[in-house]
């Protein structure tokens, strides 16, 4: 997709509220393409992490929070490592989910904000996945027929706890405080 030559939207409040929420200058990017050209998701992007990037600095809001790919990344940080203008980019990415999820606009990928919810739900209580909670999630989301003889299989080999197992403590409860990076 190419960006060039189009106005700069004057209203850059996504721009501004990345820069509250997560201290990540956009405006910084010059778009060389490093963090594309290496990371392990693009070919599954509707737009690359360039292109999140020119996007917000042209203001296109509902683009990029409507967008696969802010769900799709992976948080891996190889693009974070490989951006000449040590912007984070994996924490970008991580702030704009957040952004989309408070704004209540349709994500881009199917199912996902349930699947956030159960997930990071499941994590705040206990610390742990638990394999009962994601068939709950995957009867929500339709599609558990396929699995129910898997599942089946696991719990009497054993592989499923009846019970979830707990960790965490306080480190758990300062990941979710507001601005350490966790679920909001
Ligand atoms: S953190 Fe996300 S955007 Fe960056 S390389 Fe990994 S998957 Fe791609
Ligand atoms: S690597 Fe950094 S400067 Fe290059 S396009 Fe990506 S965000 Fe922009």
């Amino acid at each position: 997709m190419d960006l060039k030559g189009q106005a700069i939207n004057k209203d850059m409040s996504l721009q501004s509220e990345i820069f509250q929420m997560s201290g990540e200058k956009i405006q910084n990017c010059y778009q060389c393409q490093k963090c594309s050209a290496g990371c392990p998701l693009n070919f599954a992007m509707d737009i690359l992490p360039n292109q999140v990037f020119r996007h917000i600095q042209y203001g296109h809001r509902d683009k990029v929070l409507t967008s696969k790919t802010i769900w799709l990344c992976a948080s891996c940080h190889t693009c974070s490592t490989r951006c000449p203008n040590s912007i984070d980019i994996a924490k970008v990415m991580d702030t704009l989910r957040e952004i989309s999820t408070r704004s209540g606009l349709a994500a881009g990928e199917k199912n996902i904000s349930l699947f956030h919810k159960f997930f990071l739900g499941l994590i705040k209580i206990t610390g742990r996945t638990w394999e009962p909670v994601f068939a709950i999630y995957k009867m929500k989301a339709g599609g558990l027929g396929g699995m129910i003889g898997f599942g089946l299989k696991q719990f009497f080999k054993g592989k499923i706890p009846i019970f979830p197992t707990f960790k965490g403590g306080k480190e758990l409860k300062r990941l979710f405080e507001p601005g350490k990076g966790a679920a909001r």
